[in-house]
């Protein structure tokens, strides 16, 4: 049985990630969709929130699971099995953190291969973050992202929105 991992912040996850995940979970027996815990970077949702919408939007396949961790992803790998790692490329712009990454991991543990997948071209100016921005400014962001976090993203906002006016007084 060999078991990729795929991690990442997911915040949120958008179809850029989930066009990688579906590739994945093409060529391997079981594809985990690892949420890193991340708080360093300052989420736009928790964890628990990232999991479940990386849940919501991979529910109907079934070699996919979805999990998160924290610490070490080279010490998480091993302890579930895995047998690579999985980063999505969008661009050149992605290859010198992800070749630096790659090879520090290598270093950790050397049994355990990175393996680059490259998303469909539509998805290749896709990111977590372009999408947030999109979202806070009222613009629609549903060619991008699953349904569910349209509308996380929605409530989100909403709420950011109110407590900005509570503040504003
Ligand atoms: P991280 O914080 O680890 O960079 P991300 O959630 O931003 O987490 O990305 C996880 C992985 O998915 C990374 O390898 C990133 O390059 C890749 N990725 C992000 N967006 C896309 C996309 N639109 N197409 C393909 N891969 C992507």
């Amino acid at each position: 049985m060999r078991t990729v991992i795929y991690p990442g912040s997911f915040d949120p996850l958008t179809n850029g990630h989930l066009d990688i995940v579906q590739r994945a979970a093409r060529l391997f027996d079981r594809v985990i969709v690892a949420v890193a815990g991340n708080e360093a970077k300052q989420p736009l949702f928790s964890l628990a929130e990232r999991v479940d919408l990386v849940r919501s939007s991979t529910a109907g396949m079934s070699n996919v699971e979805v999990d998160s961790f924290g610490g070490l992803l080279i010490e998480y790998v091993a302890s579930r099995n895995g047998h690579a790692i999985i980063r999505g490329l969008r661009a050149v712009s992605d290859f010198e953190f992800e070749f630096q990454l790659a090879l520090m991991n290598r270093k950790l543990d050397e049994t355990v291969e990175t393996i680059f997948m490259m998303p469909k071209d539509t998805y290749t100016f896709l990111s977590s973050r372009i999408v947030k921005e999109i979202a806070r400014l009222g613009g629609d962001v549903l060619p991008f992202v699953p349904a569910c976090v349209e509308r996380a993203l929605k409530i989100r906002h909403a709420q950011m929105g109110k407590e900005a006016d509570v503040i504003a007084g």
